[in-house]
């Protein structure tokens, strides 16, 4: 039965342009496999080395033990670019060092031995850049799961899953041991028959697999031979492979996993508040009323004049001009109540100041959830929280959180107790810059205790797609995504200095 389906109607996927590329496709099969079997339990499947996992981390990991154990120099400044060959291939990277015969031979027995070894695999797996958000949203499709099918052996399934879950956690991904495939002790074969052997296994659970991605054109073609119903689309992630590329049925290739192929915002906003992130002047006003979010956050200050104002960056940072034409806090939520809108404001100051701010939220709205407060620790204190919850009390009240969060580490009891008491004054979520290290480990610890979290300082598509998927309470973002229509302004920063921007904080 030929089940591939090439006359079907394409589904509606406008997807970005120039974005056709592998992570397109697979998007696009994977809907037209969801359409011919709406019932089954359709399964992606990944190879992990090499196509996952960058070896090359590990690789440097033994090399620079060696080292450290033997109290030698060969392999000091050795990064992961340095290595240029397969794991299976360092002996040429040890020529091209120049190293004597007899050192050669000590480190690459060294190698050998040590390179499976679990503490180098719990030590040194550093997924692509992208994969694991791919793997996510996979997860999160409902009849879909993930499989694995590797060409480890089976003694490393407990270190293999160990490290994959570890890695997997800062993307909310898990991978089920009963979907891990590796090559069997007993019997083992050759990779390219333990990989369609594999395959069979998945269909023999239920499983209908419709994708994978593999980094080996070895594998690829033996498991595209194998395909007898011609269903399963090829990835050939071309990242470092041994064997020679064939020309296989089905493949497309790519070395990036990008999510704007894969992913469409309207896939996730059922689940996740978009914040279009500083609506402070009438340009951006306009673009955010023409779009399809519904919430627009505000920063809200006091002028030299004493009127209230949106604007990012304070006077002192960056002085007024007599062109300057602010936006008045009152116009713009006029503006967002006449449409139905909803806006949250960023308090840049508390005190009395907060008082005016009610009252002018209360004479031009919005009202109920759809007006929200955010501020820092610095700006609202409790009488400013419960002022504002006396006045508006279904009002979402956010704080930022960074500052607290890496309590987490060492003094969780800690921040337990300053959130309780938070929560006592009526603040509701934290927000936690996307930049900052520490944000993806607090995500589970954060929802375990149930609280709200609204992710701010989003730089890019790819970036909102990433921090959508994870699926926290709120993204708060500039929509600048041209290519999907989204024509955000951002907050009009001209200070380079952000508030909440923690020192030494760079991206994950
Ligand atoms: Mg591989």
């Amino acid at each position: 039965m030929d089940i591939y389906l090439e006359d079907a109607e394409p589904p509606d996927r406008p997807g970005p342009p120039g974005h056709h590329d592998w992570m397109w496709e697979l998007a696009r099969h994977y809907e037209l496999m969801r359409k011919a079997y709406p019932e089954d339990v359709l399964c992606v499947v990944f190879d992990i080395d090499g196509t996952i996992l960058d070896l090359r981390h590990q690789v440097v990991h033994v090399l620079v033990s060696y080292d450290r154990e033997h109290g030698t120099n060969h392999f000091r400044g050795l990064t992961a670019e340095d290595i240029t060959v397969s794991e299976n291939h360092v002996s040429k990277l040890l020529e091209a060092r120049a190293l004597p015969q007899a050192a050669r031979n000590d480190i690459l027995a060294f190698y050998r031995e040590r390179l499976w070894r679990p503490e180098a695999i719990l030590a040194a797996s550093r997924p692509y850049r992208g994969v694991l958000s791919v793997i996510r949203w996979f997860q999160l499709q409902p009849r879909t799961v993930v499989a694995l099918n590797t060409g480890r052996p089976e003694r490393l399934r407990d270190v293999t899953l160990e490290s994959l879950n570890t890695v997997g956690r800062a993307y909310r991904v898990y991978f089920d041991p009963d979907l891990l495939c590796m090559n069997p002790e007993a019997v083992p074969t050759a990779v390219p028959e333990g990989k369609v052997r594999a395959l069979h296994l998945l269909r023999h659970k239920g499983l209908r697999p419709v994708a994978v991605v593999d980094n080996e054109p070895a594998n690829i073609e033996a498991m595209a031979a194998s395909d007898d119903g011609g269903e399963i689309l090829f990835l050939h992630a071309e990242t470092i492979f041994e064997s020679q590329r064939v020309d296989t049925p089905r493949t497309v290739r790519g070395s990036r996993y990008e999510l704007a192929g894969l992913v469409r915002p309207d896939d996730l906003g059922d689940r996740v508040t978009f914040i279009w992130h500083g609506v402070n002047d009438r340009a951006n006003l306009r673009q955010f009323l023409a779009s399809d979010v519904h919430r627009a956050e505000l920063d809200v200050r006091e002028d030299p004049l004493g009127r209230l104002v949106l604007r990012h960056d304070s006077f002192e940072e960056t002085p007024w001009t007599r062109t300057e034409e602010p936006l008045l806090l009152v116009d713009a939520l006029r503006a967002i109540s006449d449409a139905g809108r909803a806006a949250t404001l960023d308090l840049k100051e508390g005190g009395p100041v907060v008082a005016r701010i009610l009252d002018e939220v209360r004479s031009s709205g919005p009202t109920g959830a759809d007006v929200g407060f955010l501020g820092g620790l610095d700006v609202l204190g409790q009488p400013d929280v419960e002022a504002i919850k006396r006045t508006f009390p279904e009002a979402p009240v956010t704080v930022v959180a960074d500052p607290l969060i890496m309590l987490l580490a060492r003094n969780e009891d800690l921040l337990d107790t300053i959130l309780q008491r938070l929560a006592r004054w009526g603040v509701t979520g934290l927000a936690l810059d996307w930049a900052a290290p520490a944000t993806r480990r607090a995500l589970d610890p954060l929802a375990e205790r149930g609280w709200d979290v609204n992710l701010y300082g989003i730089p890019d598509l790819e970036g909102f797609l990433e921090a959508a998927l994870l699926q926290p309470a709120a993204v708060t973002a500039d929509f600048n995504f041209p290519d999907l229509h989204y024509y955000g302004r951002g907050a009009g920063q001209r200070h380079r200095f952000h508030r909440y921007t923690l020192a030494g904080s760079s991206p994950p």
